[in-house]
């Protein structure tokens, strides 16, 4: 069975059925709440959804900057910074490192928090650290196609997966010209 993946991704809007006890959930509002939860009448488990984190980096070495071809949907064969969903019981920088492992393969360490993005149509927060590579070995996982070290001049920028991801590297390029770099927090809300 397969369905269009933006029935499903980012995640169900709605739970359906109980996850602890796999009764149908029915759509209300609980007193002293504000808006509609899905809730089982059965055992009485209330299914919030909440935004997710993406955890990411910017890994550089020397003046290269790494990039992974996604193998997979959405957006597969379009260039991304390494990142993916933090997991639970996982630290931010701890997701991030780790993404870049999985992805890329690379040897890295972690510098500071560097740009936060909120995309509230996707309920998604998006957050890059810098990283510096300690060598240009790679060996991307089974989700990256190829992973790359581009120069700052050779940025697939019409090829690239998300504006998060466009967004991060141009505030990067800007801010290393200025050798300045200071975290970046914003929105790629659309207006509708
Ligand atoms: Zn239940």
């Amino acid at each position: 069975m397969s369905q269009d993946p933006s029935f499903y991704f980012p995640a169900p809007r709605e739970q359906k059925f109980c996850s602890q006890c796999g009764t149908l959930n029915t759509n209300r509002l609980l007193e002293g709440d504000n808006r509609k939860r899905d809730v089982c009448e059965h055992c009485g488990a209330v299914h919030y959804q909440n935004p997710r984190l993406v955890v990411g980096t910017l890994p550089v070495w020397g003046d290269k900057v790494l990039l992974c071809l996604r193998a997979i949907e959405p957006r597969a064969n379009t260039w991304t910074l390494p990142a993916g969903f933090m997991e639970l019981s996982e630290s931010m920088s701890q997701g991030a490192a780790r993404e870049t492992q999985e992805e890329a393969g690379a040897n890295i360490v972690l510098g500071k928090l560097y740009t936060v993005i909120d995309i509230p149509q996707v309920d998604q927060v998006h957050v890059y650290f810098l990283a510096e590579a300690l060598g240009p070995e790679l060996d991307p996982g089974p989700e990256t196609l190829e992973a790359r070290w581009f120069g700052f001049d050779e940025i697939p920028w019409d090829n690239l997966a998300f504006r998060s991801v466009s967004t991060t590297l141009k505030h990067y390029i800007h801010d290393r010209s200025h050798e300045h770099f200071e975290m970046h927090h914003y929105s790629l809300a659309i207006n509708r």
